[in-house]
């Protein structure tokens, strides 16, 4: 069967699906989604601002915040050696395998009230939206107790806890010389056990609900999306070096300027991404040598970042970056070079479970079409492990990672319709 035709057989059999969700009372189970997103916005190591990292104390309240709601469901809960929060609902049948839904609970600092926590207690108010009616599979809910990297500057422990790689981070230390180990135990748990935190057993898939934490589901008047991919990314540092001299008595002609070569490049880059659809590319930092007024720049150090959603089309563009530094090096009788900082591989999200999403919301009434995450989440590294799904909810004036970064109260509540009928669209694929 080819993958067109697979799709429409699936398509087909999602529109035979009858879902009744009339007794759901959505605006109610909305503002406690707020409510709860709010509650958590509290738990702060900073008062007047939201600043959470790995186990810091206030993560205890959050923990709790979220558990007196999941005792309500008759969730059973722990947190694992790794901190993640984790709430379990059983199928009855026991061999059924795991949809797991997450998203993480920490933060940057001086951050906004959803990043994270909005998918995390969005998850529980979809099994809350369950009831009792039975799903063919159980389904597990973890709030990742770290994603943005803030305290040991290495993104991602939660969700590397949970696939079993987060080991090889134990001895990594924060500016105040204490380790990730160290932190584990401060907080009560034992680092022993974190291999105890890997999940073991059948995955159904993952779903992650987060904020676009961009603006283009704002330009497009859209509440939410599924997502396609995660971008893969490079990042370099780059340098040209010329040769520094006196601004006055050099004339135009004699001289190798660093910095004019470094700006033909800057232009050179964005013309490239703006020719290439879907490519991201950005010149964010950059340093003058020996930066004086009337000195001729002898030096320029700076960064490269470049990200698209497949890896071959990154890839060509980088290597189109690097040839034309280098042409401009010659033309301009100035050295480049350049080293590979970090790279990430570009994370497909499964085809099959991004289908049920979009039926969902097509079935929503609401546009399907797919966006790319420029940004990397815990589905980017869960996504490599086990099929993986994320659907984005419209960040209003595309901010985030910022004290004003907020929702809207009705595309939460078309997050939690979309969800629901997600969940559903799934228990019946099985049958
Ligand atoms: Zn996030």
């Amino acid at each position: 069967m080819t993958p067109a035709e697979r799709e429409r057989t699936s398509t087909a059999r999602i529109a035979t699906v009858q879902i009744k969700t009339g007794q759901i009372d959505w605006a109610a189970l909305t503002d406690r989604v707020l409510a709860c997103c709010a509650d958590i916005a509290a738990c702060t190591e900073v008062p007047g601002q939201i600043t959470r990292t790995f186990l810091c104390a206030p993560m205890r309240d959050v923990h709790a915040r979220l558990g007196s709601w999941a005792a309500e469901l008759n969730l059973e809960t722990q947190v694992d050696a790794g901190g993640n929060w984790r709430a379990v609902r059983r199928s009855a049948d026991a061999a059924a395998p795991t949809l797991i839904i997450a998203s993480h609970l920490d933060s940057v600092p001086n951050a906004g009230a959803y990043d994270g926590v909005l998918g995390v207690v969005l998850g529980l108010a979809l099994l809350e939206a369950q009831g009792a009616v039975p799903l063919p599979y159980h389904v597990e809910l973890v709030g990742f107790s770290e994603e943005e990297g803030v305290r040991f500057s290495v993104p991602f422990i939660g969700s590397r806890a949970l696939i079993g790689t987060a080991d090889v981070l134990l001895d990594l230390a924060d500016t105040q010389g204490q380790t990730v180990a160290q932190a584990i135990t401060a907080y009560g748990l034992d680092p022993a056990e974190l291999d105890a935190a890997r999940f073991v057993g059948e995955v159904l898939g993952y779903f992650e609900i987060h904020i676009e934490q961009g603006p283009v589901l704002e330009a497009e008047g859209r509440a939410a999306a599924p997502v396609s991919a995660i971008a893969g990314q490079a990042r370099l540092n780059l340098s040209l070096t010329g040769k520094a001299n006196h601004a006055g008595t050099t004339p135009m002609g004699l001289r190798r300027d660093a910095l004019t070569g470094a700006s033909e490049l800057v232009l050179a880059a964005e013309e490239l991404a703006r020719q290439t659809p879907g490519l991201v590319a950005t010149i964010g930092s950059m340093h003058v040598l020996p930066g004086a007024s009337n000195v001729i720049p002898g030096e320029v150090q700076f960064t490269l970042d470049v990200r698209h959603a497949e890896d071959a089309v990154r890839m060509e563009a980088l290597s189109k970056l690097l040839k034309r530094a280098e042409q401009i090096a010659t033309e301009r009788s100035l050295t480049f070079a350049s080293e590979l900082r970090m790279e990430e591989r570009a994370t497909p999200m499964d085809p099959g479970l991004g289908a049920l999403l979009a039926a969902a919301l097509e079935a929503e009434g609401r546009p399907a079409a797919p966006l790319v995450s420029g940004a990397g989440h815990d589905a980017m590294l869960v996504g490599q492990f086990w099929p993986a799904v994320m659907l984005f909810v419209r960040s209003p004036g595309g901010l985030s990672h910022h004290p004003d970064e907020t929702v809207l109260p009705g595309d939460v509540e078309v997050a939690l319709k979309v969800g629901t009928r997600f969940l559903r669209l799934l228990a019946d694929q099985g049958r």
